[in-house]
């Protein structure tokens, strides 16, 4: 990727290497995910005055409370996700757009949603600057984007009281969703698979901690 609008130094692109390395360590395996975490600068995502800490395994504070994931979060859903070229991907939970660049690098077609208005303004100017081409959309995620679904893939990348069943309706049959499900304190990562129209296989993985998904069919 190649960004005329920022800086992405030498010493930049060793410490994602770095960092792509280390989430392999942690369990994350698939090659493309890797590359991909190799490749898409995380600082872009990040305010400037802390561009320094980019490529930490950390969560990081965006504004609006919201925070940017840990990359080894971004890495676990979308190695999960397991998309394929030309997947439509249903995002909810814009925040940073980082997880959304990701699923661009993957090459999904990603239609993604934010509640917090500013959040959603800062990042759809950002992604004109970078000229990344994703459906960004203000609004209540929890309700899915059903004018542009059925999708073959959703993530939600806050944690939910119960998957909400909006979403579920806009899976496609053999479709995967990866949704944290639990309290506001712990969630279990939760992998959907659309069997048929009314079957759906879920399992729950490891658990992990969001920050809450708020609105009609949440918390
Ligand atoms: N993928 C983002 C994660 C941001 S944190 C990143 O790595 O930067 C989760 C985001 O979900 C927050 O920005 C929060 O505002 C948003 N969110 C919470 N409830 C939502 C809802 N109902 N619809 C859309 N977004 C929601």
């Amino acid at each position: 990727m190649n960004f005329p609008a920022f800086t992405d130094t030498y010493r930049q692109k060793g410490e994602r290497k770095l960092l792509a390395a280390q989430l392999q360590k942690k369990g994350i395996n698939d090659e493309k995910v890797l590359a991909v975490i190799a490749e898409v600068p995380r600082h872009f995502f990040f305010p400037k005055d802390f561009w320094d800490h980019a490529y930490e395994d950390k969560a990081f504070q965006i504004g609006a409370g919201q925070t940017i994931s840990h990359p080894h979060t971004v890495a676990y859903q979308s190695q999960l996700l397991g998309i394929s070229e030309g997947d439509v991907v249903l995002e909810i939970g814009t925040g940073s757009g980082y997880q959304t660049a990701v699923l661009l690098a993957l090459g999904a077609e990603v239609y993604s949603i934010e509640r917090q208005e500013e959040l959603y303004e800062k990042t759809k100017a950002l992604f004109n600057q970078l000229k990344l081409e994703a459906y960004l959309f203000f609004g209540d995620g929890s309700k899915g984007l059903a004018e542009k679904g059925p999708f073959d893939k959703i993530i939600c990348t806050a944690g939910a009281p119960t998957i909400p069943t909006n979403l579920l309706a806009q899976l496609k049959i053999t479709g995967k969703m990866v949704i944290p499900v639990g309290d506001e304190k712990n969630q279990k990562m939760n992998l959907v698979t659309r069997i048929s129209e009314k079957e759906f296989h879920t399992q729950e993985l490891e658990t992990f901690r969001f920050v809450p998904l708020i609105g009609e069919q949440a918390w």
